[in-house]
């Protein structure tokens, strides 16, 4: 009886958070979804290009993070249009997780052009350079506080993987952990572009998350559907796997 009820219990629990991940959509012109983690944190999906891609908005107060800014289509006009005339915040800072044109650094010179305050790691920064690309103001080394609103918001680097300049973005009133392209969703059957990955170093990256964010309930992956910390240990098994 008792596994019974257990079951049942899983089964709702599964189809609820099933739900929760496709409950709250909101669309913003033809290539971008919008769904909200609840308490001002959304992930935002891009799909001009072939793999819909996940960045981040935090609206605290009258202020807001993009984290990531994508290529083309007019997404970084139409995000910061949506932060600006529908939760009427201010972008304080944009984030860029690694220096990969499609998905998230490509949409730079429109942040730029707004005159906004953008923050990524020194090696993008490097990375950038090196590829003659437009580029975020300013680099850190190791990590980055930033101040939303009355929310805080720290950037990390936790070492390569995916990129040698790949970090993550912590929402700790949240317990959001941003891990784009570092972190690969439940479904994936590979590792994606590995092109610039250092296969060798991302395991150990990953466990470098795992202790740096034990709390951590919502992970984001950079593509497809968010989950829980066990998107980091599936991370790790696929890296073990090949
Ligand atoms: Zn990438």
């Amino acid at each position: 009886m008792l596994r019974t009820i257990s079951i049942i219990c899983l089964f709702l629990f599964n189809t609820m958070s099933g739900l929760c991940q496709s409950q709250q959509l909101t669309h913003l012109g033809k290539y971008i979804t919008l769904q909200s983690l609840g308490s001002g944190a959304y992930i935002y999906t891009c799909s001009n290009f072939e793999f819909p891609s996940n960045g981040l908005i935090y609206i605290a107060g009258n202020e807001a993070l993009l984290v990531d800014a994508p290529d083309g289509a007019g997404i970084v006009d139409s995000l910061l249009g949506w932060i600006k005339n529908t939760q009427h915040a201010d972008v304080k800072a944009v984030v860029v997780t690694h220096w990969h044109q499609q998905d998230r650094m490509g949409g730079i010179d429109a942040i730029n052009k707004a005159g906004l305050t953008s923050y990524c790691s020194d090696k993008t920064l490097e990375e950038a350079k090196k590829h003659k690309r437009a580029h975020p103001s300013s680099g850190f080394k190791d990590s980055l506080w930033l101040n939303i609103g009355d929310k805080k918001v720290l950037c990390k680097y936790p070492g390569e993987g995916h990129t040698r300049d790949n970090i993550v973005v912590w929402l700790p009133a949240e317990k959001v952990l941003f891990g784009g392209c570092l972190v690969k969703d439940a479904k994936a059957q590979n590792l994606g572009y590995t092109e610039d990955a250092n296969l060798k170093a991302w395991p150990k990256t990953v466990k470098n998350v795992l202790r740096s964010f034990p709390d951590a309930a919502i992970v984001v992956p950079g593509h497809f559907n968010y989950g829980s910390k066990d998107l980091l240990y599936y991370t790790i098994e696929l890296l073990e796997r090949k």
